[in-house]
């Protein structure tokens, strides 16, 4: 059987395209995801900035009644990873971890992004609980209080001026010296009244109690330590596309990718090749918020519908 839309992945892009796609009348539809439904979220202890959604909810609460949403008009939900997907003439393969291959008419990749890690100590630990790779998401929470950021590229430092608006103080930690970022940027940064720069200086570990994150002991390049109290600590220190699976035999992209490797889209979320469309944190420029992944995940399957109904009828 070939599907009529395969959706790789099952957050929020992946299960709204999920929704849209199955609820819009495409009658085979299924989401290959490895783990549970509901992505990156559910590593989050508190969402404040779902529309609609009032009061004290986790990301795994948010997230918990999307698969079933789905489930009701139809959207079937394989667990497994998905290797690589490729395009035999206009059908697409969908090569899993198994062995086994899926074919489809569409596809829509959601697949995520993945914030690295600066790897000190308790950062993973107190991920969601203070410590936090996105300001947007997180900023709010520390209104008024004290925050350190740790990077030193464009990011980290347009994060530190977003978050200088809105917290008392912010420690700008840094490895080296000077920093990565476009010169107007260090200027701002420079000239902010509220933003401390800690240069030549690591992050050695983040501690906190039961209410999440209390401070973070940073090392200099001369050895000394230093104790930062602080609720919120911001790791800026890139961010890597969940693109593997666009990746063909010969090492090439099945698709348009930007030089980060961030999949290229037009509005409508159309890749460069027909019939394959991305969605969510993977796409180039994506905001990476819950609603903006849901967004591209129904305006993805609105594409998929109409090269579908084109394609076969
Ligand atoms: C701690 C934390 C807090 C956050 N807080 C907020 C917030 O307050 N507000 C907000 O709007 N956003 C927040 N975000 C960002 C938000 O989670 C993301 O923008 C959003 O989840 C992106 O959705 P997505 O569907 O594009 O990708 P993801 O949520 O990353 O989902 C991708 C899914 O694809 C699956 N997958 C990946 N590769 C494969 C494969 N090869 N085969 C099968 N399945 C695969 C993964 O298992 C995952 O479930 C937060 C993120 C984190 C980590």
């Amino acid at each position: 059987m070939i599907l009529d839309c395969a959706i790789i992945g099952g957050g929020p892009a992946g299960l709204t395209a999920g929704l849209y796609t199955t609820r819009g009348g495409l009658e085979n539809v299924v989401m290959f995801e490895k783990g549970m439904p509901g992505g990156q979220i559910t590593q989050s202890s508190e969402i404040e900035n779902y529309p609609g959604v009032t009061g004290e909810i986790s990301g795994m609460d948010l997230m918990m009644p999307w698969p079933e949403q789905c489930q009701k008009f139809g959207l079937k939900h394989e667990m497994v990873e998905v290797k690589r997907i490729s395009k035999d003439g206009d059908i697409f393969k969908i090569h899993k971890e198994d062995g086994s291959i899926s074919q489809a008419h569409s596809v829509i990749v959601c697949t995520g992004s993945s914030p690295r890690r600066a790897g000190f100590a308790g950062e993973d630990e107190l991920l969601g609980k203070g410590v936090s790779t996105c300001a947007t998401c997180d900023g709010f929470f520390y209104k008024g209080k004290e925050v350190a950021v740790i990077g030193g590229g464009d990011t980290a430092l347009e994060e530190a001026l977003y978050l200088a608006k809105i917290c008392s103080k912010v420690y700008l930690i840094h490895r080296r010296d000077s920093f990565r970022a476009a010169p107007n940027t260090v200027k701002r940064v420079e000239n902010s009244e509220n933003i401390e720069l800690i240069l030549n200086t690591t992050p050695e570990e983040v501690y906190g109690d039961n209410m999440g994150v209390v401070g973070i002991k940073v090392k200099n390049s001369d050895g000394e330590i230093r104790d930062i109290k602080a609720p919120g600590v911001f790791v800026f220190v890139g961010n890597d596309v969940n693109n593997q699976t666009l990746i063909q035999e010969d090492g090439s992209f099945l698709c348009d990718v930007s030089k980060q490797g961030d999949i290229i889209v037009d509005i409508s979320m159309k890749t460069s090749v027909e019939g394959l469309f991305a969605a969510g944190d993977m796409r180039i420029a994506a905001p990476k918020q819950v609603v903006s992944a849901a967004g591209d995940g129904a305006v993805a399957a609105l594409q998929a519908i109409s090269y579908v109904d084109e394609k076969l009828n």
